[in-house]
């Protein structure tokens, strides 16, 4: 990737400093010299103002609560991302930051200053792990596979030890953190490395990002219950249940849906805001906060006492002396670092790169509110792409959207009709409005019922033949999305174009896209948009991660097979048992476990899912119960029920 240029100037508009940006990742801007990578040294600016986030080759800039706010042009920041686009000012107190679509230049130096007032020293948000440079945090301690505790130690950078170590912070690690809480594991005996304070802060990102707010319902279904490892009650009766209380009698329709669903009534689905406010509850319940550490975690080794140690970097203004690298030790580490980045699609990418700084083509799980402003304001037509529950959603926003302004056009491109939906056995998938339609992303059996059973006890090859079977983009079956679609085509704004995608390009101001159509004579066809959304999904791939770049590339632990191809297509993760552990990272007693995204295509189906980290997280907690690992006991009927009872009242584990 090119590198990124950022210009510092003066209110006389004198270039006072350059910085460049060359890593992937976050970059503060503030006014304490040593803790921040872009120092602005000025009153008007506060020790931590903003933040730049340099992703897929496009920049984004948030406000981190500075005293005198910051300015992207006319827009004054809050705390979302916001896209940097090239020219555009970002104003901090009395320097404005300005970047042009020419400053990718490789042979930039790293930096120039011209001004006293601004430190010569930046850094990157995230070091390329390999090869280790020797001035690069951890250097040369970690470039081997055992690394000796007497060397962490004598390094004068240990953080502190633990028996239980969760690398992510995410939903992943909260459940997994959770088992161990309910199995006896004390809160002083396990720590979380994250970047999020709470659990769900990343999720909540992509879901409003890809249109799911708050007030909205979410895919999974009533027991998918990341606050509550009984499952029960479920998010049904428990929105039943306020509703009754009170006073509204049709909240009972909650309950009768999860009786009737999915034949006789759609699938209950809980809001968001509900899933927020019950993993808010549990992280309190269970201690959290108190077990959480903010850091990125750079690299992990295995050590000479059968241990593992983590390298990581803590936030710059958490850093006293200005040193923001740590170690933790630990003798069972948890990997569930989610999603490493949102990747386009090759097309996708060529257009960002001939067009930088270009807002017109978005991922949907990226920040895109801009797009349905403009719409709402000045009409406009809108290329979007996939066919999965993301898909829907948008279609749904746009549709909200030309409440507002009827000059909004939709042009729904899918890679070809869907005339059988696909089949397994007796099975096979019902297909509406050229999409296959099933409640949650994989069939129900894949999450506790024979086709997980059939998963676990095949080969690697046969993984690939079943997953690929069961797996494909679906969306939920919803009367609401339907008649959005019927009204679009009544009315003539929404219309399904069907292609491969050729090329996009940059014309008159315009979107074009080029597609080779389906149908007898294979033509091709333009489709010309203000905006081209992307709904096609997003990509796992593992080695997007410097972390997991660095540990794949230090142990060479086995991976799975990809599956898919396009849209559908999904990548190799690491390999791990039965029980979510990571075999080949075996150290002595010290055990490497991972879930989520992160084992993609192993030994079960739906591993990205509420349910799935469940699943993986008892798992590995029940092995751990078995090889005694310290704190944990065995799990009887009696012992669950004491600590379900514990969960209805609130109290700790
Ligand atoms: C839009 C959307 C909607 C979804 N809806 C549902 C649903 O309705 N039901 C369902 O069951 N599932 C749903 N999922 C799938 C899945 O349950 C969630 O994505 C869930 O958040 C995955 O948890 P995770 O811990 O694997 O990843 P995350 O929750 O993303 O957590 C991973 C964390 O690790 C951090 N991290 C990454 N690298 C490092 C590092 N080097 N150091 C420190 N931290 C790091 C990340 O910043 C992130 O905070 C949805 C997913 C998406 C994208």
């Amino acid at each position: 990737m090119m590198p990124i240029e950022i210009q510092v100037r003066d209110a006389g508009g004198r270039t006072l400093a350059r910085f460049r940006l060359a890593d992937e990742g976050e970059y503060q801007i503030g006014r304490e010299q040593a803790k921040v990578e872009i120092p602005l040294v000025d009153g008007s600016v506060s020790r931590r103002h903003a933040a730049v986030r340099l992703s897929g080759g496009r920049l984004f800039v948030t406000d981190s609560g500075s005293t005198n706010g910051t300015r992207l042009g006319e827009t004054a920041l809050g705390k979302h991302w916001y896209e940097w686009l090239a020219g555009v000012p970002l104003v901090c107190g009395i320097f404005t930051l300005v970047y042009e679509p020419g400053d990718f230049a490789e042979e930039a130096p790293a930096v120039e200053t011209d001004d006293e007032r601004t430190a010569p020293v930046p850094r990157a948000g995230t070091a390329d792990p390999v090869p280790w440079l020797e001035s690069e945090f951890p250097g040369r301690l970690f470039a081997r596979d055992v690394v000796p505790v007497a060397e962490i130690v004598a390094s004068g950078k240990l953080a502190g030890e633990t028996d239980f170590l969760a690398v992510g912070g995410g939903i992943g690690s909260f459940v997994w953190v959770d088992h161990l809480r309910v199995w006896g594991v004390p809160q002083d005996r396990i720590r979380v490395i994250g970047v999020t304070g709470s659990c769900y802060e990343k999720w909540k990102e992509y879901c409003e990002n890809s249109q799911i707010p708050g007030r909205e319902r979410i895919r999974s279904n009533s027991i998918s219950t990341p606050d509550n490892l009984w499952g029960f009650p479920g998010y049904a009766l428990r929105e039943t249940w306020r509703e009754v209380k009170g006073g509204d009698i049709r909240g009972f329709r909650h309950i009768l849906k999860v009786f009737g669903e999915p034949t006789l009534a759609e699938t209950y689905t809980p809001r968001a805001d509900d899933v927020y406010a019950a993993l808010d509850r549990e992280e309190a319940r269970i201690g959290w906060r108190q077990m959480l550490t903010f850091g990125r975690a750079i690299a992990l080794r295995k050590t000479d006492d059968g241990r593992y140690v983590l390298a990581y970097k803590i936030p710059a203004d958490q850093a006293e002396d200005g040193d923001r690298d740590r170690y933790f030790l630990a003798r069972v580490v948890q990997l569930a670092t989610g999603y490493p980045t949102t990747r386009y699609l090759d097309d996708l990418q060529s257009f960002k790169r001939q067009n930088r700084g270009s807002n017109r083509v978005v991922n949907a799980y990226e920040e895109h509110e801009g797009i349905y402003r403009a719409l709402a304001e000045r009409g406009g037509t809108v290329v979007v792409r996939g066919r999965g529950i993301v898909a829907s959603r948008v279609l749904q926003r746009l549709h909200e959207t030309r409440q507002r302004n009827k000059q909004i056009g939709v042009l729904h491109l899918m890679r070809g009709p869907v005339e059988a939906g696909a089949t397994f056995d007796l099975a096979r998938r019902a297909v509406g409005y050229d999409v296959e339609m099933q409640p949650f992303n994989w069939p129900k059996a894949c999450w506790g019922g024979e086709y997980r059973r059939l998963l676990e006890a095949a080969a690697p090859e046969k993984r690939v033949e079943l997953l690929s079977a069961w797996g494909g983009t679906t969306t939920a079956e919803r009367a609401d999305w339907m008649a959005i679609l019927s009204a679009g085509k009544r009315e003539g704004w929404y219309r399904i174009y069907f292609g491969e995608v050729k090329k996009m390009r940059l014309k008159n101001d315009k979107v074009v896209t080029e597609i080779v159509a389906k149908g007898p004579f294979s033509e091709t066809l333009d489709l010309v948009a203000d905006y081209v959304i992307d709904c096609t999904g997003l990509i796992a791939d593992v080695t997007s991660s410097p972390f997991l770049k660095d540990l794949l590339a230090r142990y060479n632990p086995p991976r799975n097979k990809a599956t898919g191809s396009g849209p559908d297509q999904r990548l190799a993760g690491i390999a791990v048992t039965n029980q979510f552990e990571i075999a080949a990272l075996r150290n002595g007693a010290g055990r490497v476990y991972a879930a989520g995204v992160v084992t993609q295509n192993g030994p079960y189906a739906a591993v990205d899912s509420f349910l799935g980290l469940q699943y993986a997280a008892l798992r590995s907690t029940d092995h751990l119960a078995a090889a005694r690992a310290p704190g944990l006991r065995r799990m009887g009927p009696l012992r669950s029920f004491v600590q379900w009872l514990k969960w209805t009242a609130g109290a700790k584990p």
